[in-house]
């Protein structure tokens, strides 16, 4: 193990350099890739062919930490986060019980609670860690299916559940509705306004419908931070039609949740105290390596209700309270809750809020200059991550793809409404203002070495 663990430092030293030169990897087709890269299994290989092997696998491999990957709803790299992963991945315990994880439970209980606690929900309130904010979303609705029709826990779904959600909502509450026996056709996507935000009256009259229908309407999945235009749907309006209808309200706040730990942001969620489940990835705006996905329960006694199965050869120690595997959807679990703790404990309270306004603030010096800017035309929403724009003339799409493959820098396109945009997502805290502005100014000056290829387009 030791010289593994000396090889390990100089793979990382060899990729924190690489990173440092070329921080776009050089675009290869895949197919070009196997050949490059000695991928193929057979052979053994000596230590030296294979630590030779994994150089080229780091640079070739796509650079999501570094000042030119603004792609997805992830960047960045938080050292004391990665300092907790690489220790959960040399202890691998599996997080099910005490007797095989000892104080990293209590390490996982602690996050929850203080989650809870900054949420108003400590009272009754539970939590799990879950693979990610899909399966946050998953969990949720089969929460919503057991506390409404508690027999289908046990002879499967009786009667016609209904589903809500906005039409910008996340793409796994469709496959969740599948998963859960409810089907997709079962879901209804309410409208959304010019700012992406679900319409209430919309919800309210769909739901009403349904039940003149003699359908059931079961759950309302709402999003903190939509995936495309970050849009916040109002959660106080949608729990207060949620209660009227027994229905159950999850906030998907997979992308945009953490601004609950901002005393300037959190008004973006207000009303979350009132949802039944919550749910936000600290691998999205909170910068801990993948996955990092917290689930939230209003009432802690329906995440057990759903999620606890005895097994006699699993739990035999300690009580529930302390066997984490009896509100969790996985058996054996990999340990999520240190990196956020090791970041949290080190940078306090202060410094999660300092993160959560930094991103808001990198965001508002991109879209202010965006708006300034002749160039380009604003399709983004205000206090949204995302900075949705096009350059006027140029496909938004050419212009993503043309950035990567020239390794210039890699962002992604959305659609809204028929309008095709590029979407800058500022979700790495360690960026800073200079790095916006280089941003624009390396795209600015591709569209001006290719005049000629946009024309002619
Ligand atoms: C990213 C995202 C998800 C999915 O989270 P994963 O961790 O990738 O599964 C769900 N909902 C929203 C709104 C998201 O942005």
């Amino acid at each position: 193990m030791e010289n593994t663990l000396k090889d390990f430092v100089g793979l990382l030293e060899h990729l924190v350099d690489v990173e440092l030169k070329t921080p776009v990897a050089q675009y290869t087709e895949a197919s070009g890739l196997c050949e490059t890269v000695n991928l193929r299994l057979g052979q053994e290989s000596s230590d030296d062919s294979l630590i030779r092997v994994l150089k080229d696998v780091l640079e070739y491999t796509p650079k999501v930490a570094t000042n030119k990957f603004f792609n997805q709803l992830f960047g960045g790299r938080q050292p004391k986060a990665v300092l907790g992963e690489l220790l959960s991945v040399m202890l691998n315990n599996s997080m099910y019980t005490y007797k095989v994880a000892g104080p990293q439970v209590l390490i996982e209980k602690e996050v929850l609670a203080r989650c809870l606690q900054l949420l108003g929900l400590e009272k009754f309130g539970s939590g799990t860690f879950c693979a990610g904010g899909s399966m946050g979303n998953f969990m949720s609705m089969v929460m919503a299916r057991d506390s409404r029709i508690p027999e289908s826990k046990e002879v499967g779904v009786v009667g016609k559940l209904i589903a809500y959600t906005s039409s910008g909502s996340h793409y796994s509450n469709a496959k969740n509705a599948s998963f859960c026996g409810i089907g997709r056709q079962n879901i209804r996507y309410i409208s959304v306004d010019s700012g992406g935000v679900m319409i209430v009256e919309e919800l309210e009259r769909q739901i009403k419908s349904d039940l003149t229908r003699g359908l059931i309407p079961f759950y309302v999945n709402a999003t903190a931070g939509t995936t495309v235009l970050g849009a916040f749907d109002p959660i106080l309006e949608i729990s207060k039609i949620a209660r009227q209808y027994n229905v159950w309200l999850h906030v998907d706040g997979a992308y945009c949740g953490a601004v609950f730990f901002s005393d300037k942001f959190k008004h973006l969620i207000s009303g979350v105290e009132c949802a039944d489940s919550f749910s936000f990835n600290a691998h999205k705006m909170l910068g801990t390596p993948l996955s990092c996905s917290i689930l939230l329960v209003k009432n802690g006694e329906d995440l057990h209700n759903s999620f606890s199965n005895e097994a006699s050869y699993l739990y035999q120690t300690s009580n529930d309270d302390l066997n984490l595997g009896k509100t969790s959807f996985q058996c054996g679990r990999r340990n999520d809750a240190l990196k956020l703790w090791t970041l949290w404990k080190s940078v306090g309270d202060k410094g999660l809020r300092e993160m959560v306004d930094k991103l808001f603030a990198l965001a508002a010096h991109a879209k202010k200059y965006v708006v300034s800017t002749e160039h380009y035309i604003d399709y983004g929403i205000d206090n949204s991550l995302s900075v949705c724009f096009t350059y006027k003339g140029v496909d938004s799409s050419w212009l993503c793809k043309a950035l990567y493959e020239s390794g210039n820098l890699v962002v992604g396109h959305g659609s809204f409404r028929e309008v095709s945009f590029v979407r800058l997502v500022l979700v790495n805290a360690n960026n800073s203002f200079e790095d916006i502005d280089q941003f624009f100014r390396i795209l600015e000056k591709f569209v001006e070495e290719h005049e000629q290829v946009i024309a002619e387009s």
